[in-house]
């Protein structure tokens, strides 16, 4: 990343640091917080049965349901479902999930071109280089007003001013225009209840909402996404709404359980008035099945790399894939091999602890790095740098 990006980086983490101080100590926060660590630890214990449960749940509900053990079982199954849809355009809100499948240069391989809808998304899709997002759910807070107004005009051939409202304006309207041709949407969860069959998303844009009123609507989520009830769902997306952006509540929280339907004629029950014919949820395991517990705790709100030293410093180099920071170092542990996980930046980290501090689920992020730098060595393997110290040891004008 460059220079400036990381100042722009820095100031926008500044802001959500401050937003999110200001209630987060709050009695209803603190209570919250105590109940989500219980619901995402008993949900990680009790994982099978809930599995089992929400399977159930979705076939009582009429929601298609397919479980991918691995990225491209999850993509192989996508591309099954939208096969026969001719337009070939997607309309796709913000999801670590898609990102770590890959989804994007998957479909751009079969022609398929995916409409980011998310404003941050869609200005880093425009972008087309170095685009990887620095937060999970403000992913382009490293661009400046200045820079997105020359992405938005190279890519969108406008003159638009470097005023935030015209630029949102204008991205909105290409994005309203590519969507027309769109049968179907794909987007993540925040939270999947079992007992009722339910996936739950909160966003602030309304972008969901469009997603979810294509023919198909596909959810594709992790199974550590599966809590037992509607209102632990809830929960979990309130707690994450706190951490990311400083405020109780998002201005949407979309709750799917079912194929679009209605019974107003009497009392027969007729599908598809105006939302999706169909509902898919393909649950993705890729290696959670075997990741250590408090792993899987993550709510997914950033924090963690809001308040890291080196985060700060480096920006989203630290991290593996998709996945920010500390806590993206140990994602990789499990949905990737030892060599990838090794180079993932686990030698970056300084061990300090603030992301432990400051995640709301207490995610011991700073051991699990240091049980895999243990493993790491165990298995005789060498950071780049500790490589060349290796190499050079005994030459005489070895800078190491
Ligand atoms: S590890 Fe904790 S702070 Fe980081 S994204 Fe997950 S829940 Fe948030």
């Amino acid at each position: 990343m460059k220079n400036s990006e990381l100042e722009t980086m820095r100031k926008s983490f500044n802001t959500v640091k401050s937003r999110s101080s200001e209630i987060k100590d709050s009695p209803q926060v603190k209570r919250l917080e105590d109940k989500v660590r219980e619901i995402k630890k008993y949900s990680i214990q009790h994982s099978d049965e809930l599995y089992n449960q929400v399977i159930e749940s979705f076939n009582r509900n009429g929601i298609d349901v397919e479980f991918a053990k691995t990225k491209e079982d999850a993509v192989n199954i996508i591309f099954d479902l939208i096969e026969g849809y001719d337009n070939k355009v997607i309309a796709k809100a913000k999801s670590n999930t898609l990102g770590e499948i890959d989804l994007k240069s998957n479909l751009a391989d079969k022609n398929w071109n995916v409409v980011e809808t998310d404003l941050g998304d869609r200005i880093l899709q425009l972008k087309k280089t170095d685009n990887k997002p620095v937060h999970p759910t403000g992913p382009a807070s490293h661009l400046n007003i200045s820079d997105i107004t020359d992405i938005v005009n190279d890519s969108l051939n406008s003159n638009v001013n470097p005023i935030p409202r015209e630029i949102m304006e204008l991205v909105r309207e290409d994005v309203l225009n590519l969507l027309k041709n769109a049968n179907v949407g794909i987007s993540g969860a925040n939270a999947i209840a079992s007992e009722e069959g339910s996936c739950v998303m909160v966003h602030n844009e309304g972008n969901i909402s469009l997603v979810s009123l294509k023919d198909l609507h596909i959810i594709v989520a992790g199974i550590d996404k599966i809590v037992p009830t509607l209102e632990d769902a809830i929960s979990v997306a309130k707690l994450e709404t706190v951490y990311a952006t400083g405020n109780y509540v998002t201005s949407y929280i979309n709750v799917i359980s079912a194929p679009s339907k209605t019974a107003d004629i009497e009392k027969k029950l007729l599908k598809n008035m105006y939302g999706a014919k169909k509902v898919a949820v393909v649950l993705l395991d890729n290696g959670r099945s075997s990741a250590s517990e408090e792993c899987l705790w993550c709510i997914g709100c950033g924090n963690c790399v809001v308040h890291c030293p080196v985060y700060n410093a480096v920006g989203n180099e630290f991290g593996f894939n998709n996945y920010l920071g500390g806590r993206g170092v140990a994602m990789s542990k499990f949905i990737e091999d030892d060599e990838t996980c090794f180079e993932s930046g686990l030698y970056m980290c300084t061990l300090c602890g603030l992301c432990t501090l400051n995640c709301p689920v207490a995610i011991p992020t700073n051991e699990i790095i240091e049980n895999m730098r243990k493993l790491s060595s165990d298995v005789g393997f060498y950071p780049r740098v500790h490589e060349k110290i290796k190499d050079n040891v005994g030459k005489n004008d070895s800078p190491y």
